[in-house]
């Protein structure tokens, strides 16, 4: 089969890679049918993930069908179209029995990271049972697809851990892939205003069309001005770290106000500076931690009853073949206006 390879800093190859066989019970192999790519691989593909080796087909979100399952897999059967959660989870370790999936003993993040992922033809998903989720056959797979990370991404660590409530003043710094999912899953608990805060014209603008209700360009010298100024000087109910470099985090701390909540998604490769005498007599509440996709039957049901449309964040499409060119896309996200490229095998 053909899957794409890392090779090393700065090195990648679409190439023929052995099919992937059955190794545990508890496994099945998917055919890939749609998969994206993520900022994550191009943290990867920048050698930033030390633990990633060499010939590791990446890739952590996915859509497909079940081709063969173990003796012990009974939730999914072959046939059957899945959403591929990008945390494998025994379901069964004093982790996962707490939802803390992401800490699994037996799993975690591993797909296209410690094991081979989903940017291939077919994909081993070790404990099925408990790490897919099976799909009505006519199920909308770029909808799906964004359900495998992102907005399980933005929804828990994001607005849950930040406690989004009617009438909050909810500010999201950071408008990629990540941030964006947060926008959209805010708006389920009605808060009164959703800012949005990047650098970059063309996402504020798509944060525009998906509900910001004021954007704000990152680079102005006043930003912390323009925002307390916004809010009457008290600053948002809840500011939401999506970027994870320590001027966005240390703009969250400014920001916030008093009895609020930071929430950090961002994964930060460099110290922060917590301004903790700040937050404490500002009784701020804050909140970090890895994706655990707990949430991912609820938001499965949110988009079944059409109050969310995960399938905007598409913005461009390739065939599956195309890895390499769409990779290069997503790379350029900026300058190419790309959210999510989004690869469809035999499209
Ligand atoms: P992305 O790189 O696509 O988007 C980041 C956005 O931040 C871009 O739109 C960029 O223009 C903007 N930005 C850059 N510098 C800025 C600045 N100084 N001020 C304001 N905006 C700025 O990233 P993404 O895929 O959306 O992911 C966002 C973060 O979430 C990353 O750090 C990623 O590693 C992290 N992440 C966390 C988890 C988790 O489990 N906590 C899971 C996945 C991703
Ligand atoms: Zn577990």
């Amino acid at each position: 089969m053909k899957a794409l390879v890392y090779h090393g800093p700065g090195k990648r190859s679409w190439e023929e890679k052995p099919k992937p066989k059955l190794q545990e019970p508890t496994d099945a192999i998917v055919r890939i049918t749609t998969t994206t790519i993520c900022g994550t691989d191009l943290h990867i593909l920048k050698g930033d993930v030390p633990e990633v080796e060499d010939g590791r087909i990446l890739g952590h979100e996915g859509v497909g069908i079940v081709e063969e399952v173990g003796s012990a897999v009974s939730n999914v059967a072959v046939g059957d179209k899945v959403l591929i959660s990008c945390i494998s989870s025994c379901g069964r370790c004093d982790f996962c029995k707490r939802s803390m999936y992401s800490h699994c003993r037996n799993g975690g993040w591993i797909l296209g990271h410690l094991i081979d992922g989903t940017q291939a033809e077919h994909v081993r998903i070790p404990f099925a049972d408990t790490s897919t989720y099976r799909l009505p056959k006519d199920a909308n797979e770029e909808a799906m697809v964004m359900l495998s990370d992102i907005f399980p991404t933005g929804f828990e660590v994001g607005v849950l851990n930040g406690e989004v409530a009617p009438g909050d003043v909810v500010a999201i710094v950071g408008a990629g892939p990540i941030g964006l999912a947060a926008l959209v899953t805010a708006q389920l608990y009605s808060p009164a205003e959703l800012l949005m805060i990047d650098l970059d014209p063309n996402r504020l603008e798509v944060a525009r069309s998906l509900g910001a209700t004021k954007t704000i360009d990152a680079g102005r010298p006043d930003v912390v001005k323009a925002i307390l100024e916004h809010t009457g000087g008290d600053g948002v109910d809840v500011a939401i770290e999506a970027v994870g470099i320590p001027a966005t985090f240390d703009l969250c701390q400014q920001i916030v106000a008093a009895g609020g909540h930071i929430a950090n998604v961002g994964v930060h490769g460099k110290p922060v500076q917590l301004e903790l005498q700040k937050l404490w007599i500002r009784n701020i509440t804050l909140r970090t931690g890895l994706v655990d996709t707990f949430s991912t039957p609820r938001l499965l049901d949110m988009v079944n009853a059409g109050k969310l449309e995960p399938a905007r964040m598409a913005t461009h499409r390739y065939a599956l073949t195309e890895m390499m060119k769409a990779y290069d896309t997503f790379a350029a996200a900026s300058r190419e206006r790309a959210i999510k490229v989004v690869l469809h095998a035999g499209g």
